[in-house]
């Protein structure tokens, strides 16, 4: 077991685009397990993608703790293969951008294609938070942040924002 480090805007590799998983064996089972982990030691996330700890692999973990009851979900080289003409706005945080918040319009519905640990093809239909969540993801394996659909303005807020939050935290850490 082991907690990685979230890499955080402005990292470089955050805008990398990851490759996609061909084995699936021990090792992928490994980091699944680390991202979880991650995830959970992170405290309010729901969701994480490989390349937010620096693993430019096509994976995601996603646990929404609804009625906090946890039910975690594993998708391995996730697409989205159909996505609804209804969209919908939520506000979106993300564990790459701490302490900023949002609005986001996406379509509402989305049917997806993954792998599961073994390779094995599964399809999917999302809504509601799940269907924010897996699109939010899918945007890390092909470097997009969410920021990235806001006003230069918005998106430069956000670069300050996290930036004096990390100056806070090395200023209390002697
Ligand atoms: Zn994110």
């Amino acid at each position: 077991m082991s907690v990685l480090e979230i890499l955080t805007i402005p990292d470089k590799r955050l805008k990398h685009n990851s490759s996609t998983v061909k084995n699936f064996g021990e090792s992928l089972k490994h980091i699944v397990q680390n991202m979880f982990d991650t995830l959970y030691a992170s405290g309010n996330g729901i969701g994480l993608a490989a390349p937010q700890v620096g693993i430019e692999k096509r994976i995601v973990v996603i646990d929404l703790k609804e009625d906090g009851k946890s039910s975690p979900k594993i998708f391995i080289n996730p697409k989205i293969i159909n996505s609804s003409k209804d969209h919908a706005i939520n506000e979106e945080g993300c564990l790459s951008i701490p302490g900023y918040y949002a609005d986001i319009e996406r379509p509402k519905f989305v049917d997806v294609e993954w792998n599961d640990l073994k390779g094995k093809k599964i399809e999917g239909s999302f809504s509601g938070l799940l269907s924010i969540c897996i699109q939010h993801e899918i945007d890390h394996l092909n470097g997009i942040l969410f920021i990235d659909y806001l006003s230069n303005l918005k998106r430069r807020r956000a670069y300050e924002k996290v930036k004096k939050s990390q100056k806070k935290n090395n200023e209390k850490t002697p």
